[in-house]
């Protein structure tokens, strides 16, 4: 099993998680065996569930298509599907975290509501 299948695996239990560095102190994504930043190895560590808004767009990939927003949790960058207007900046939380045809399926919602 690889990396992203064990984060898979543990999505579909309804939790996110990433490889953290201790030494760095930040979350490394996508997930990795050894730090982007110091080279040490990597361990699991739950992703807070409260972020941000970086980024949104229209994705017409089949299967995939909506509104979708690049989201910034524990200084990581993640996808995930938004249904209502939020704007770039706004707070979120990640509602739902499940896996759906092999790939990571997070609902983004206001944090506000
Ligand atoms: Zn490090």
């Amino acid at each position: 099993m690889n990396l992203f299948d064990s984060v898979l695996e543990i999505a579909k239990g309804g939790e996110l998680v990433s490889s953290y560095c201790e030494k760095c102190e930040k979350y490394v994504w996508p997930p990795k065996y050894y730090c982007n930043y110091c080279n040490s190895k990597v361990l699991f560590k739950i992703v807070k569930r409260e972020g941000r808004i970086l980024a949104k767009g229209y994705s017409n990939i089949p299967g995939k298509k909506g509104i979708f927003a690049v989201g910034e949790f524990n200084g990581i960058r993640i996808i995930g599907t938004i249904k209502d207007k939020m704007m770039v900046g706004e707070s979120i939380i990640m509602q739902e975290i499940r896996v759906t045809n092999g790939r990571l399926d997070i609902i983004f919602v206001s944090s506000s509501t």
